[in-house]
């Protein structure tokens, strides 16, 4: 079995700063965990201290159930995959796969065979007489996973592995990657700070703002739960809509605050006592429809809906397959992604309204989840 696990664990930089704060969590055997976070996190110094490439200086971090706080690198069985595929450009691409076996002391045949499957996986037969200065970014970071996957280790650590791609090409490879785990069941640790890369590869996700952990769970729990506001605007392309005010109960839920605000709430279902309630609300892009839609207007609803609101459209963003709308509520301004077809034009008045049983409602004051 080999689970990476962390409790309590803690960085402290020789200059003083605290990189990581008492983080808990654990890739369970056979799982491929995500870390993400914004630059600066300390997902890196996580990875790191996983890799053993920087000490410890609190808790408890073991991997396959030995605790590893004090064992050197060469001896946790661990490979892992950096940002710039540190490969030795002098090598071959056979080379750069063998060179850490040989290193061990591995028999050339077993080298051998192992250089010949890592390159038979990730399709760099053609590949492998030729240097590094001689492939594309793609093929070098395949080369770069290659020398990772030859060592057979327990556990792979990958350090933002696609950063230096192309947008098309980091999408082809994360499928790869994604493949790669599904067919060699080895439990993987991925930091990235790209969100789409994180809900896409990441069984489970743990999510870090300032050293400090601020949910772990799946792609979908946190889309659809998260504890707090960071998570809930990290998460999510466009982020979400964060509207600041109070909730008025009578005469139906709605939020009103300053700057002209007031956006009703239908369904909204929260004790009476919190009417006046300051909070932060949030609220998904897609969970903004308009109200003047075809089936709201055979309903006999449309325009005249108590739950409906007036945004002006600011800016259009057409992607094909939907479009993103840039809003104004007074002086609040709001994003909505509405199905493609008749596009809104800029200036005009659009008609919305909330999805019901869609809002995220967080304590104005620490950001945290209230409901
Ligand atoms: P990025 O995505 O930019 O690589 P990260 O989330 O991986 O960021 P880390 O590299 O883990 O972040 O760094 C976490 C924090 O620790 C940062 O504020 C960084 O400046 C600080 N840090 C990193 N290395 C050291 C060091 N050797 N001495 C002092 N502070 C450091």
């Amino acid at each position: 079995m080999a689970q990476v696990r962390l409790e309590h664990v803690r960085k402290v930089y020789p200059d003083g700063f605290v990189a990581v704060h008492d983080a808990s969590f654990e890739a369970g055997d056979g799982e491929l965990l995500v870390l993400v976070g914004p630059s600066g996190c300390g997902k890196s110094t996580l990875l790191r201290m996983i890799a053993g490439l920087e000490t410890v200086d609190g808790g408890t971090l073991s991997i396959g159930g030995r605790v590893v706080n004090d064992v050197a690198p060469r001896d946790r069985d661990i490979a892992m995959v950096f940002q710039n595929y540190a490969l030795y450009p002098h090598m071959t691409v056979a080379g750069n796969l063998a060179f850490g076996l040989k290193l061990r002391g591995m028999d050339k045949a077993a080298i051998a065979a192992r250089v010949d499957g890592a390159a038979k996986t990730l399709g760099l037969e053609d590949m492998l007489q030729r240097k590094p200065a001689a492939l594309s970014g793609g093929q070098r970071q395949r080369v770069a996973l290659g020398r990772a996957l030859v060592r057979q280790p327990q556990v792979f650590l990958l350090d933002e592995p696609l950063s230096n791609l192309d947008a098309r090409l980091r999408a082809a490879m994360r499928v790869e990657i994604a493949r790669l785990h599904r067919s060699l069941g080895t439990t993987m640790v991925y930091v990235t700070h790209d969100q789409v890369e994180a809900m896409t590869l990441g069984q489970r996700i743990v999510v870090l703002d300032g050293g400090r952990i601020q949910q772990i769970d799946t792609p979908m729990a946190l889309y659809e739960r998260p504890a707090n506001l960071f998570v809930a605007t990290f998460l999510g392309s466009p982020a979400m809509n964060v509207l600041r005010g109070r909730l008025a109960l009578t005469d139906g839920p709605a939020l009103v605050g300053e700057g002209g605000l007031r956006l009703p709430l239908p369904g909204l279902r929260v004790p009476e006592s919190w009417d006046g309630r300051e909070l932060a609300l949030g609220l998904r892009p897609e969970h903004l429809l308009r109200a003047d839609a075809a089936a709201d207007t055979a309903a006999g609803q449309g325009r005249d809906r108590v739950d409906a609101f007036d945004a002006q459209v600011e800016v259009v963003e057409p992607v094909g397959s939907e479009v993103f709308v840039n809003l104004r509520l007074g002086e609040h301004a709001l994003v909505a992604r509405l199905p493609p077809g008749e596009l809104p034009r800029a200036g005009e008045t659009l008609p919305l309204r909330v999805a019901t049983g869609q809002l995220h409602l967080f304590d104005p004051g620490d950001g945290g989840r209230l409901q």
